[in-house]
Protein backbone atom coordinates (compact mmCIF):
# COMPACT_ATOMS: atom_id res chain seq x y z
CA UNK A 1 0.00 0.00 0.00
CA UNK A 2 1.61 3.02 -0.89
CA UNK A 3 2.11 6.13 2.07
CA UNK A 4 -0.46 8.44 1.35
CA UNK A 5 -2.93 5.89 1.21
CA UNK A 6 -2.17 4.10 3.95
CA UNK A 7 -1.72 7.49 5.97
CA UNK A 8 -5.51 9.14 4.63
CA UNK A 9 -6.79 5.50 5.93
CA UNK A 10 -4.91 5.34 9.32
CA UNK A 11 -7.08 8.70 9.93
CA UNK A 12 -10.37 7.52 9.26
CA UNK A 13 -9.38 4.56 11.76
CA UNK A 14 -10.86 5.26 14.87
CA UNK A 15 -14.14 6.94 13.44
CA UNK A 16 -14.76 3.86 11.83
CA UNK A 17 -13.85 1.91 14.69
CA UNK A 18 -16.77 3.63 16.41
CA UNK A 19 -19.03 3.32 13.42
CA UNK A 20 -18.54 -0.27 13.32
CA UNK A 21 -18.91 -0.50 17.76
CA UNK A 22 -22.52 1.00 16.89
CA UNK A 23 -23.46 -0.90 14.23
CA UNK A 24 -22.58 -4.22 16.57
CA UNK A 25 -24.58 -2.69 19.83
CA UNK A 26 -27.90 -2.55 17.49
CA UNK A 27 -27.88 -5.86 15.15
CA UNK A 28 -31.04 -6.62 12.85
CA UNK A 29 -32.28 -9.03 11.28
CA UNK A 30 -32.71 -9.98 7.77
CA UNK A 31 -34.89 -7.16 5.88
CA UNK A 32 -35.52 -5.51 9.11
CA UNK A 33 -32.77 -3.30 9.04
CA UNK A 34 -34.41 0.24 9.74
CA UNK A 35 -31.42 1.83 11.47
CA UNK A 36 -28.84 0.25 10.14
CA UNK A 37 -30.11 1.47 6.23
CA UNK A 38 -31.00 4.66 7.67
CA UNK A 39 -27.28 5.82 8.82
CA UNK A 40 -25.49 4.08 5.80
CA UNK A 41 -27.69 6.46 3.50
CA UNK A 42 -27.22 9.05 5.81
CA UNK A 43 -23.74 8.67 6.05
CA UNK A 44 -23.60 8.45 2.53
CA UNK A 45 -25.09 11.55 1.83
CA UNK A 46 -23.06 13.40 4.23
CA UNK A 47 -19.87 12.33 2.40
CA UNK A 48 -21.61 14.23 -0.25
CA UNK A 49 -22.71 11.50 -3.01
CA UNK A 50 -24.20 12.18 -6.10
CA UNK A 51 -27.10 10.10 -5.43
CA UNK A 52 -28.55 7.66 -2.55
CA UNK A 53 -31.52 5.39 -3.31
CA UNK A 54 -32.86 3.60 -0.55
CA UNK A 55 -35.79 0.87 -0.32
CA UNK A 56 -34.31 -1.26 -2.81
CA UNK A 57 -35.06 -4.97 -2.41
CA UNK A 58 -37.02 -3.58 0.89
CA UNK A 59 -34.26 -2.27 2.92
CA UNK A 60 -31.13 -2.19 0.39
CA UNK A 61 -29.24 0.89 0.34
CA UNK A 62 -27.43 2.15 -3.20
CA UNK A 63 -25.46 4.97 -3.03
CA UNK A 64 -23.47 6.42 -6.03
CA UNK A 65 -20.37 8.59 -6.80
CA UNK A 66 -18.52 10.39 -9.76
CA UNK A 67 -15.18 10.18 -10.32
CA UNK A 68 -12.63 13.23 -11.09
CA UNK A 69 -14.59 13.54 -14.86
CA UNK A 70 -18.37 13.25 -13.43
CA UNK A 71 -20.91 10.48 -14.10
CA UNK A 72 -20.02 7.71 -16.41
CA UNK A 73 -20.98 7.64 -19.76
CA UNK A 74 -22.15 3.67 -19.74
CA UNK A 75 -21.63 0.67 -18.19
CA UNK A 76 -17.85 0.01 -19.16
CA UNK A 77 -16.97 2.79 -16.58
CA UNK A 78 -19.30 1.45 -13.78
CA UNK A 79 -18.35 -0.91 -10.64
CA UNK A 80 -20.65 -2.16 -8.50
CA UNK A 81 -18.83 -2.96 -4.61
CA UNK A 82 -21.22 -4.74 -2.40
CA UNK A 83 -21.32 -4.98 1.29
CA UNK A 84 -24.46 -6.93 3.96
CA UNK A 85 -25.94 -5.38 6.54
CA UNK A 86 -27.76 -7.87 8.32
CA UNK A 87 -27.32 -10.21 11.53
CA UNK A 88 -28.11 -13.44 12.94
CA UNK A 89 -30.64 -15.06 15.63
CA UNK A 90 -27.86 -15.83 17.99
CA UNK A 91 -27.57 -14.69 21.83
CA UNK A 92 -24.21 -13.23 22.54
CA UNK A 93 -21.56 -14.31 24.71
CA UNK A 94 -18.81 -11.99 24.14
CA UNK A 95 -17.62 -9.62 26.72
CA UNK A 96 -16.90 -6.89 24.93
CA UNK A 97 -17.90 -3.07 25.30
CA UNK A 98 -20.07 -2.75 22.14
CA UNK A 99 -21.71 -6.22 23.35
CA UNK A 100 -25.65 -6.22 21.50
CA UNK A 101 -28.29 -4.11 22.77
CA UNK A 102 -30.74 -6.03 20.75
CA UNK A 103 -31.03 -9.59 22.98
CA UNK A 104 -30.89 -12.47 20.96
CA UNK A 105 -29.71 -11.41 17.71
CA UNK A 106 -25.85 -10.29 17.00
CA UNK A 107 -23.54 -9.31 14.11
CA UNK A 108 -21.81 -12.95 14.42
CA UNK A 109 -21.06 -12.99 10.64
CA UNK A 110 -19.34 -9.69 10.85
CA UNK A 111 -21.39 -7.70 8.19
CA UNK A 112 -21.16 -4.75 10.82
CA UNK A 113 -17.50 -4.94 9.87
CA UNK A 114 -18.10 -5.45 6.18
CA UNK A 115 -20.62 -2.22 6.18
CA UNK A 116 -18.17 -0.74 7.97
CA UNK A 117 -15.11 -0.48 5.43
CA UNK A 118 -17.11 -0.47 2.90
CA UNK A 119 -18.49 3.08 4.16
CA UNK A 120 -14.84 3.83 5.17
CA UNK A 121 -14.18 3.71 1.21
CA UNK A 122 -17.21 5.71 0.33
CA UNK A 123 -15.52 8.20 3.00
CA UNK A 124 -12.28 8.14 1.48
CA UNK A 125 -13.26 8.26 -2.29
CA UNK A 126 -15.54 10.77 -2.17
CA UNK A 127 -12.89 12.93 -0.76
CA UNK A 128 -10.56 12.02 -3.70
CA UNK A 129 -12.32 10.94 -6.25
CA UNK A 130 -9.90 9.76 -7.81
CA UNK A 131 -11.29 7.38 -10.24
CA UNK A 132 -13.00 7.79 -13.89
CA UNK A 133 -16.62 6.79 -13.90
CA UNK A 134 -19.25 5.93 -11.18
CA UNK A 135 -19.36 3.49 -8.17
CA UNK A 136 -22.15 1.55 -7.06
CA UNK A 137 -22.30 1.26 -3.79
CA UNK A 138 -24.48 -1.61 -2.66
CA UNK A 139 -25.16 -2.34 0.86
CA UNK A 140 -27.81 -5.70 0.70
CA UNK A 141 -30.14 -6.46 3.35
CA UNK A 142 -30.89 -10.16 4.30
CA UNK A 143 -27.51 -11.94 3.46
CA UNK A 144 -27.95 -14.97 5.96
CA UNK A 145 -30.81 -16.92 4.30
CA UNK A 146 -33.54 -14.82 2.90
CA UNK A 147 -31.81 -14.08 -0.97
CA UNK A 148 -31.63 -9.83 -0.02
CA UNK A 149 -28.84 -9.52 -2.57
CA UNK A 150 -31.73 -11.06 -5.27
CA UNK A 151 -34.26 -9.27 -3.38
CA UNK A 152 -32.39 -5.77 -4.85
CA UNK A 153 -31.95 -7.63 -8.22
CA UNK A 154 -35.88 -8.26 -8.63
CA UNK A 155 -36.09 -4.30 -7.69
CA UNK A 156 -34.63 -3.85 -10.90
CA UNK A 157 -30.60 -3.24 -9.53
CA UNK A 158 -28.72 -3.77 -12.91
CA UNK A 159 -31.22 -2.50 -14.60
CA UNK A 160 -31.33 1.11 -13.09
CA UNK A 161 -27.48 0.63 -12.07
CA UNK A 162 -25.71 -1.32 -14.93
CA UNK A 163 -22.06 -2.37 -14.31
CA UNK A 164 -19.09 -3.75 -16.20
CA UNK A 165 -18.00 -5.82 -12.54
CA UNK A 166 -19.66 -6.46 -9.19
CA UNK A 167 -16.94 -7.05 -5.76
CA UNK A 168 -17.55 -8.39 -2.55
CA UNK A 169 -15.98 -9.19 0.21
CA UNK A 170 -16.33 -11.49 3.71
CA UNK A 171 -13.98 -11.52 6.97
CA UNK A 172 -11.76 -15.23 7.65
CA UNK A 173 -11.33 -16.30 11.32
CA UNK A 174 -7.97 -17.90 11.18
CA UNK A 175 -6.79 -15.88 7.83
CA UNK A 176 -3.98 -13.86 10.10
CA UNK A 177 -4.97 -9.70 9.94
CA UNK A 178 -3.48 -8.16 6.99
CA UNK A 179 -3.27 -11.23 4.69
CA UNK A 180 -6.23 -12.23 1.91
CA UNK A 181 -7.63 -14.72 -0.18
CA UNK A 182 -9.59 -15.64 -2.51
CA UNK A 183 -10.88 -18.79 -4.30
CA UNK A 184 -9.92 -19.31 -8.24
CA UNK A 185 -13.29 -20.23 -9.65
CA UNK A 186 -15.97 -21.66 -7.05
CA UNK A 187 -15.53 -20.06 -4.02
CA UNK A 188 -18.38 -21.10 -2.32
CA UNK A 189 -20.96 -23.60 -2.96
CA UNK A 190 -24.81 -23.74 -3.46
CA UNK A 191 -27.43 -24.16 -0.80
CA UNK A 192 -30.71 -25.50 -0.92
CA UNK A 193 -33.43 -26.59 1.00
CA UNK A 194 -36.44 -29.03 1.30
CA UNK A 195 -39.15 -30.12 3.35
CA UNK A 196 -40.14 -33.66 2.55
CA UNK A 197 -43.81 -34.88 3.32
CA UNK A 198 -44.54 -38.13 3.59
CA UNK A 199 -48.39 -38.76 3.65
CA UNK A 200 -49.34 -42.23 5.33
CA UNK A 201 -52.53 -43.20 7.48
CA UNK A 202 -52.57 -42.76 10.68
CA UNK A 203 -53.75 -45.69 12.95
CA UNK A 204 -53.70 -47.33 16.44
CA UNK A 205 -49.94 -49.32 16.57
CA UNK A 206 -51.56 -52.71 17.33
CA UNK A 207 -53.11 -52.53 13.89
CA UNK A 208 -50.82 -51.54 11.49
CA UNK A 209 -52.78 -53.17 8.54
CA UNK A 210 -55.33 -51.02 9.32
CA UNK A 211 -53.48 -47.85 8.65
CA UNK A 212 -50.17 -46.42 6.00
CA UNK A 213 -47.00 -46.18 8.11
CA UNK A 214 -45.30 -43.23 7.05
CA UNK A 215 -42.23 -43.72 9.43
CA UNK A 216 -41.37 -46.83 6.94
CA UNK A 217 -41.64 -45.05 4.22
CA UNK A 218 -39.24 -41.97 5.85
CA UNK A 219 -36.35 -44.22 7.13
CA UNK A 220 -36.33 -45.94 3.45
CA UNK A 221 -36.05 -42.13 1.85
CA UNK A 222 -33.38 -41.39 4.46
CA UNK A 223 -31.26 -44.14 3.59
CA UNK A 224 -32.40 -44.03 -0.26
CA UNK A 225 -31.08 -40.63 -0.26
CA UNK A 226 -27.67 -41.12 0.61
CA UNK A 227 -27.05 -43.02 -2.68
CA UNK A 228 -27.58 -39.74 -4.40
CA UNK A 229 -24.15 -38.19 -3.36
CA UNK A 230 -22.13 -41.48 -3.29
CA UNK A 231 -23.80 -43.34 -6.55
CA UNK A 232 -25.33 -40.91 -8.84
CA UNK A 233 -23.06 -37.39 -8.77
CA UNK A 234 -19.80 -37.81 -10.44
CA UNK A 235 -16.93 -39.01 -7.35
CA UNK A 236 -14.82 -35.80 -8.73
CA UNK A 237 -17.74 -33.26 -8.26
CA UNK A 238 -18.31 -31.97 -4.49
CA UNK A 239 -21.89 -32.13 -2.84
CA UNK A 240 -23.45 -32.76 0.40
CA UNK A 241 -26.86 -34.17 0.99
CA UNK A 242 -28.22 -34.12 4.83
CA UNK A 243 -31.71 -34.96 6.43
CA UNK A 244 -31.49 -32.87 9.47
CA UNK A 245 -35.02 -32.85 10.79
CA UNK A 246 -37.74 -36.13 11.17
CA UNK A 247 -40.96 -34.91 13.12
CA UNK A 248 -43.54 -37.48 13.68
CA UNK A 249 -45.56 -38.95 16.44
CA UNK A 250 -45.43 -38.67 20.08
CA UNK A 251 -47.14 -41.60 21.60
CA UNK A 252 -46.02 -45.52 22.02
CA UNK A 253 -49.61 -46.81 20.31
CA UNK A 254 -50.07 -44.61 17.38
CA UNK A 255 -48.68 -44.58 13.70
CA UNK A 256 -48.58 -40.88 12.74
CA UNK A 257 -50.37 -39.59 9.55
CA UNK A 258 -47.08 -38.21 8.41
CA UNK A 259 -43.17 -37.29 8.44
CA UNK A 260 -41.97 -34.10 7.76
CA UNK A 261 -38.59 -34.11 7.17
CA UNK A 262 -35.99 -31.50 6.15
CA UNK A 263 -33.31 -31.62 3.92
CA UNK A 264 -30.53 -29.18 2.61
CA UNK A 265 -28.22 -29.96 -0.27
CA UNK A 266 -25.14 -27.92 -1.76
CA UNK A 267 -22.76 -28.21 -4.48
CA UNK A 268 -20.33 -26.17 -6.83
CA UNK A 269 -22.49 -26.07 -9.76
CA UNK A 270 -25.93 -25.53 -10.54
CA UNK A 271 -26.02 -28.37 -12.86
CA UNK A 272 -25.17 -30.99 -9.45
CA UNK A 273 -27.83 -29.08 -7.69
CA UNK A 274 -30.42 -29.55 -10.36
CA UNK A 275 -29.31 -33.19 -10.12
CA UNK A 276 -29.56 -33.87 -6.61
CA UNK A 277 -32.84 -32.32 -6.52
CA UNK A 278 -34.32 -34.62 -9.62
CA UNK A 279 -33.05 -37.57 -7.58
CA UNK A 280 -34.72 -36.75 -4.29
CA UNK A 281 -37.77 -36.34 -6.17
CA UNK A 282 -37.34 -39.21 -8.13
CA UNK A 283 -36.13 -41.44 -4.87
CA UNK A 284 -39.36 -39.91 -2.98
CA UNK A 285 -42.07 -40.55 -5.30
CA UNK A 286 -41.07 -44.36 -6.05
CA UNK A 287 -40.53 -44.96 -2.18
CA UNK A 288 -44.07 -43.42 -2.08
CA UNK A 289 -45.32 -45.39 -4.63
CA UNK A 290 -43.87 -48.68 -3.15
CA UNK A 291 -45.96 -47.65 0.31
CA UNK A 292 -48.75 -47.08 -1.28
CA UNK A 293 -48.25 -42.89 0.05
CA UNK A 294 -48.15 -39.58 -1.37
CA UNK A 295 -44.51 -37.95 -0.39
CA UNK A 296 -44.62 -33.87 -1.45
CA UNK A 297 -41.08 -32.25 -1.47
CA UNK A 298 -41.41 -28.08 -0.94
CA UNK A 299 -39.60 -24.79 -0.15
CA UNK A 300 -39.98 -23.85 2.82
CA UNK A 301 -40.40 -20.19 2.03
CA UNK A 302 -40.12 -17.28 -0.02
CA UNK A 303 -36.52 -17.77 -0.51
CA UNK A 304 -34.94 -19.01 -3.35
CA UNK A 305 -32.48 -21.84 -3.36
CA UNK A 306 -28.63 -19.96 -3.14
CA UNK A 307 -26.40 -20.64 -6.49
CA UNK A 308 -22.52 -21.53 -6.08
CA UNK A 309 -20.74 -18.32 -5.53
CA UNK A 310 -17.99 -18.36 -8.62
CA UNK A 311 -15.00 -16.19 -9.59
CA UNK A 312 -14.67 -14.50 -13.23
CA UNK A 313 -11.21 -14.88 -13.98
CA UNK A 314 -10.29 -11.64 -15.26
CA UNK A 315 -11.70 -10.35 -12.13
CA UNK A 316 -9.81 -12.75 -10.03
CA UNK A 317 -6.91 -10.84 -11.44
CA UNK A 318 -8.00 -7.36 -11.06
CA UNK A 319 -8.91 -8.43 -7.31
CA UNK A 320 -5.04 -10.07 -6.39
CA UNK A 321 -3.42 -6.82 -7.64
CA UNK A 322 -5.88 -4.93 -5.47
CA UNK A 323 -4.85 -7.40 -2.35
CA UNK A 324 -1.38 -7.90 -3.00
CA UNK A 325 -1.06 -3.90 -3.88
CA UNK A 326 -2.64 -3.79 -0.10
CA UNK A 327 -0.89 -6.72 1.83
CA UNK A 328 2.54 -7.73 -0.44
CA UNK A 329 2.38 -10.62 -2.56
CA UNK A 330 3.59 -12.83 -0.02
CA UNK A 331 0.10 -12.14 2.45
CA UNK A 332 -2.51 -13.28 -0.67
CA UNK A 333 -3.16 -16.59 -0.96
CA UNK A 334 -5.17 -17.59 -4.84
CA UNK A 335 -5.73 -21.01 -3.99
CA UNK A 336 -7.84 -20.74 -0.76
CA UNK A 337 -9.74 -24.16 -0.89
CA UNK A 338 -13.64 -23.71 -1.34
CA UNK A 339 -15.89 -23.75 1.61
CA UNK A 340 -19.51 -26.01 1.54
CA UNK A 341 -20.91 -23.18 2.53
CA UNK A 342 -22.84 -20.44 0.60
CA UNK A 343 -23.34 -16.90 0.05
CA UNK A 344 -25.91 -14.82 -1.28
CA UNK A 345 -23.79 -12.50 -3.59
CA UNK A 346 -23.86 -15.42 -5.60
CA UNK A 347 -26.95 -13.59 -7.24
CA UNK A 348 -25.05 -11.28 -8.52
CA UNK A 349 -22.23 -12.79 -10.04
CA UNK A 350 -24.45 -15.04 -11.36
CA UNK A 351 -25.57 -11.51 -13.58
CA UNK A 352 -22.28 -9.59 -13.46
CA UNK A 353 -18.49 -10.77 -13.95
CA UNK A 354 -17.03 -10.23 -10.57
CA UNK A 355 -14.85 -11.41 -7.58
CA UNK A 356 -15.30 -12.63 -4.20
CA UNK A 357 -12.22 -12.26 -1.88
CA UNK A 358 -11.65 -13.21 2.00
CA UNK A 359 -9.89 -10.65 4.36
CA UNK A 360 -7.83 -12.19 7.50
CA UNK A 361 -9.71 -11.26 10.55
CA UNK A 362 -7.65 -12.86 13.04
CA UNK A 363 -7.48 -15.32 15.83
CA UNK A 364 -11.17 -14.66 16.69
CA UNK A 365 -14.33 -17.46 16.85
CA UNK A 366 -15.38 -18.62 14.20
CA UNK A 367 -18.16 -17.25 12.14
CA UNK A 368 -21.98 -17.62 13.83
CA UNK A 369 -20.01 -18.44 17.31
CA UNK A 370 -22.17 -16.46 19.77
CA UNK A 371 -18.24 -14.66 21.15
CA UNK A 372 -17.61 -14.04 17.79
CA UNK A 373 -16.60 -10.53 16.95
CA UNK A 374 -15.38 -8.61 13.78
CA UNK A 375 -11.68 -8.02 14.31
CA UNK A 376 -11.32 -3.88 13.47
CA UNK A 377 -7.13 -4.58 13.22
CA UNK A 378 -8.99 -5.59 9.43
CA UNK A 379 -10.35 -2.04 8.87
CA UNK A 380 -7.32 0.00 6.98
CA UNK A 381 -6.90 -3.35 5.41
CA UNK A 382 -10.44 -3.51 4.18
CA UNK A 383 -11.01 -0.11 3.09
CA UNK A 384 -7.75 0.14 1.25
CA UNK A 385 -8.84 -2.98 -0.50
CA UNK A 386 -12.00 -1.34 -2.01
CA UNK A 387 -9.78 1.83 -2.47
CA UNK A 388 -7.40 -0.69 -4.79
CA UNK A 389 -10.40 -1.79 -6.59
CA UNK A 390 -11.82 1.43 -7.62
CA UNK A 391 -8.51 2.83 -8.84
CA UNK A 392 -7.99 -0.84 -10.69
CA UNK A 393 -11.79 -1.26 -12.70
CA UNK A 394 -12.24 3.04 -13.35
CA UNK A 395 -8.37 3.83 -13.63
CA UNK A 396 -8.20 7.61 -14.61
ZN1 LIG B 1 -23.04 -15.75 8.02
ZN1 LIG C 1 -21.49 -13.48 6.45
Amino acid sequence: MNAPLKNSIAALVPELTEWRHDFHRFPELQYELGRTAALVAKRLRDFGFDEVHEGIGKTGVVGLLHGASGAAADEDKRVLLRADMDALPILEMGATDHVSENKGCMHACGHDGHTTLLLGAAKHLSETRDFDGTLVFCFQPAEEGGAGAQAMIDDGLFERFPVKGVYGLHNWPSMPIGHFGLARGPAMASADRVDITVKGYGGHGAMPHRARDPIIAAAEIVLAAQTIVSRVVDPLEPAVLSITSINAGHAYNVIPDSVVMRAGFRAFSEEVAKLIEAELRRICAGVGAAHGMEVVISRPDGSPPYPPTVNHPAETEIALGAMRAVAGPEQVRDDVKPVMGSEDFSFMLRRVPGAYIFIGNGDTAPVHHPKYDFNDQAIPYGVAYWVEIARRTLPR
